[in-house]
C-alpha cells in the first residue's frame, strides 16, 4: 500500500494491524484522497474516528 504525504488532510487513528475494517477504510480513504473527492475522504475520516471509538475504544 502506498501513503501519499499529505499534510493539508486531517489525520486519522492508525489501523489496527489484523483489522479487516480498519484497513478497508483506510484504503477507500486513501483512494478518495487520490482522486481529490474531499466530501468522499471526510466521509472515510468519521467512519475511521467512529470505528476506532467503537471498536478499539
Ligand atoms: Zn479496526
Amino acid at each position: 500500500m502506498i501513503y501519499l504525504p499529505m499534510p493539508t488532510w486531517p489525520d486519522v487513528p492508525r489501523p489496527v494491524a489484523g483489522c479487516e475494517r480498519c484497513r478497508v477504510l483506510r484504503q477507500q480513504r486513501a483512494l478518495a484522497i487520490q482522486r481529490g473527492d474531499r466530501s468522499a475522504a471526510s466521509d472515510c475520516n468519521v467512519l475511521i474516528r467512529r470505528h476506532h471509538v467503537e471498536v478499539h475504544g
